[in-house]
Parts: structure tokens; C-alpha cells; sequence
């Protein structure tokens, strides 16, 4: 029977529902703020949560899994924050209650920060037959078993289907790290009519563009529209694989439209600038599983960490009953995408574009030092 936690008897209790790059920077600030007279939980899917920045490094061989994960059990224990290791699979709004697959617990403010997974649904077959890169713990124990069945396939022929930022890396990634273990071996990156890393700017895409020629990636611009056991079937031909990994754009989680949230149209959460629901202001929401209505932005981890700082003194606010402030991201990013030979390409605001090793030494000090405020 599902155990049943409430809220305690003087005092708020706040929960946090999935750890990812927002919450773990909510955490961390409450180690050294705690909002005062709070119960604070946390329900996690998974206690160890990967850091996006470090994905495509670590696919490529270049960081240890221990490096590239933020260690959410550690880093509670630290905050004064109780973890409970459960997915989410539905919320009563009215009530104010989450419910787990284990238990459900009483709240009087929530932050749901889950991310999203590829959208694997709306292709027939893809769900059997293709590794979604989401959740990431799953994909990884994938991809090991990939590297491991190596020493016995006579050949490997590895698709991508999304050629957006996520799909990109791992492309490259995976051509790094296997392309010298597997003389032979074929990659091919597929991308939709939108072409090539659609939401970047030009000089972006030709970069990667020559990139991908450079290093024998074949580069299909044709919708998929099928997954079978052995080949991606495309409206320009089939083409034959021997694993498919699937990094389309986002789907969100049904529980969140389901439990009455005004979303968009994909079913993330609809926000105000202040990350609180538009129809529901006692629930926050942040990074991928979130759209801010007034300042959209593409799904990136960048953007979730950006939003941290702002979601902890809301948090705080609402807890003491203040009206919490409205974020302004910034206007120009910087994006950075790296090429899985320690080399990478950035841009900024549109025209600025730079590619080279020094921009992956670059990224790579700027990940360590993320990383390093969650160690002890
Ligand atoms: C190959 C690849 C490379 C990428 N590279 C980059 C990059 O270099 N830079 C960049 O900015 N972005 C990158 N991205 C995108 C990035 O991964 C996402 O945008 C980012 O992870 C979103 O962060 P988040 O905090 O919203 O959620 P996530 O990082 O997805 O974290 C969600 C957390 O919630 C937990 N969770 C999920 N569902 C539930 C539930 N129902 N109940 C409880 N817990 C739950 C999960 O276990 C996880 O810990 C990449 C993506 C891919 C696929």
C-alpha cells in the first residue's frame, strides 16, 4: 500500500520533484539559506543526475561517469533536505498532494523541474527498436553494451535520428569514440525537413556541417517516418542499421497535462516570468519540462541552470509569503557544441562564431567549475 507523507504540524513543507540542473542549484543555495521553518523534500528518480554539459565529453570518452554526475542524495543530505528515491506519476492539484509509484505526500508549495525525454511515440517502431537518449541512466548502460558487443559484430552501422544540438554531439561522440575501435564502421545523422541544427545560427551550421563531411558522417535531410529492427526508414529510402539512437525534439511527461497545468502545446508547463505556473501559482517550474511564456527559449541545459538561482529565492519568497520576482534571462547566450575530439565550436547572440581546441579546454573549465560547487 502506498505510504502517505504530510505535511508536518507547524511549519511548510516544500517538495521538489525531480533533481535536475535547477534544483540541484536550489539545493545548493539552501546549504548555506535554508528558508526558514520549512520541511524540505526532494523525489528523485534517479540519485545520481547527469550534468548536460558534460554528456557529450563523457559519451566521447573524455570523462568518467562519476565526473559527469551530480551526486543528489550527497548534495540533500547537505541542504538538510530529505530524499525519496520515486518517480512521479501524478498530482492532485486541489489537494495539493504528489503521488509516487511508492508514496504521495502532502505539500503546501511544489517545483518540478523533470526535464524531457525524446519523443519516440509519434514514430512507429521507434519505441521498440531505437535508444532514446533520455533517461540518461539507461541510455549509458545502452551504451556500454554497445561498446561491449563491439568485440564480436563484424561491422557497425549507428544512426542518429534529431540533428539538433543533443543529436549533433552524440553523433560526433560516438564517431570519436568508436570510429578508431571499428575501422569501418558507418554513422549517419538524420536530420528533419528543418534541416541541420535548425535553431542556430548559419555560420553554427556550416561549421558542423563541414565537420560532419570531414569525418565521413552521412548526413540524410529527410523526415523519418519508421523505425524497423534493422533500418530507419526515411521518405528518400530505408536505410539499413545496426542500432538506431533517438535524440528528436522533447516530449513532456503526461502526468503534468493531465493534473490541469495550462501548458503549451507539447504539455510543458506554461509559466510567468516569475517560473510559477500561469494557473497555478502555489507550483513552480523550471528547465525542460517548463515554458516560460514570455521568454521562450530552446530546450538546453544552459537554460535550466540559468534558472536556478531565480527559482531558490522564489521558492524562499513564497514560503514566507512574499510575491516572488519576475527573471529576466539574458538576451544573448553563449552556445557552445562540442565536436567529441576535444575540440568544440561557440557562438554568441547570432553572428559571433569560434571553433576550435581552445573553445573545448574553455567549456571544459567552465563545466569543472560547475560541477566542483556540488562537492563537498
Ligand atoms: C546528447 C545530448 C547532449 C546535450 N548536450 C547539452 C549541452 O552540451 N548543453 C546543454 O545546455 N544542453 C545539452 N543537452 C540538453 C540537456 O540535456 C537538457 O536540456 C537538460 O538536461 C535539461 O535539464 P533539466 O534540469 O530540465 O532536466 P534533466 O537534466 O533532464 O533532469 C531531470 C531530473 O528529473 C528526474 N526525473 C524525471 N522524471 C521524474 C519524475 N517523474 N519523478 C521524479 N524525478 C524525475 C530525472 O531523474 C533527472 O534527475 C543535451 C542533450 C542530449 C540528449
Amino acid at each position: 500500500m502506498a505510504h502517505r507523507s504530510g505535511p508536518t504540524q507547524s511549519g511548510q513543507h516544500l517538495i521538489l520533484v525531480g533533481g535536475g540542473h535547477s534544483h540541484a542549484i536550489v539545493l545548493r543555495h539552501f546549504v548555506d539559506h535554508p528558508p526558514p521553518d520549512t520541511r524540505i523534500t526532494l523525489i528523485g528518480r534517479e540519485p545520481l543526475t547527469p550534468y548536460s554539459g558534460m554528456l557529450p565529453g563523457f559519451l566521447a570518452g573524455h570523462y568518467s561517469a562519476e565526473e559527469m554526475h551530480i551526486d543528489l542524495r550527497a548534495l540533500c543530505r547537505r541542504a538538510n533536505v530529505r530524499f525519496v528515491h520515486d518517480e512521479v506519476i501524478a498530482l492532485d492539484l486541489a489537494r495539493r498532494v504528489v503521488r509516487g509509484r511508492k508514496e504521495e505526500a502532502a505539500y503546501d508549495v511544489l517545483s518540478i523541474n523533470i526535464g524531457a525525454t525524446p519523443d519516440c511515440r509519434s514514430t512507429p517502431g521507434a519505441e521498440i527498436y531505437a535508444t532514446p537518449v533520455k533517461p540518461i541512466s539507461q541510455f549509458v548502460m545502452r551504451w556500454r553494451a554497445l561498446f561491449d558487443r563491439m568485440a564480436n559484430v563484424m561491422r557497425l552501422r549507428l544512426g542518429v535520428v534529431g540533428a539538433g544540438a543533443g543529436g549533433v554531439e552524440l553523433i560526433l561522440a560516438a564517431h570519436h569514440a568508436l570510429a578508431s575501435v571499428k575501422p569501418g564502421a558507418q554513422f549517419h545523422l538524420f536530420a528533419s525537413e528543418r534541416g541541420l541544427l535548425p535553431n542556430h545560427p548559419h555560420g553554427v551550421r556550416r561549421r558542423l556541417e563541414s565537420t560532419l563531411r570531414r569525418r565521413g558522417i552521412y548526413l540524410h535531410q529527410a523526415r523519418v517516418y519508421a523505425v524497423t529492427e534493422n533500418s530507419v526508414c526515411t521518405e528518400q529510402g530505408a536505410v539499413t542499421l545496426d542500432e538506431v539512437l533517438w535524440a528528436t525534439s522533447a516530449a513532456a511527461q503526461p502526468w503534468m497535462a493531465a493534473a490541469g497545468f495550462v501548458t503549451d502545446s507539447a504539455g510543458f508547463i506554461r509559466t510567468d516570468a516569475t517560473l510559477q505556473s500561469t494557473s497555478h501559482k502555489h507550483v513552480f517550474a523550471a528547465g525542460d519540462c517548463a515554458h516560460v511564456a514570455a521568454f521562450p527559449r530552446q530546450k538546453a541545459g544552459v537554460f535550466a541552470v540559468r534558472q536556478g538561482p531565480p527559482l531558490a529565492h522564489n521558492l524562499t519568497r513564497a514560503l514566507a509569503g512574499q510575491a516572488p520576482k519576475r527573471f529576466t534571462p539574458q538576451r544573448k547566450f553563449l552556445t557552445l557544441i562540442s565536436t567529441g575530439d576535444k575540440s568544440a565550436v561557440a557562438s554568441r547572440g547570432g553572428r559571433l562564431v569560434l571553433e576550435g581546441a581552445w573553445i573545448w579546454r574553455w567549456k571544459d573549465w567552465i563545466d569543472r567549475r560547475f560541477m566542483a560547487q556540488f562537492e563537498r
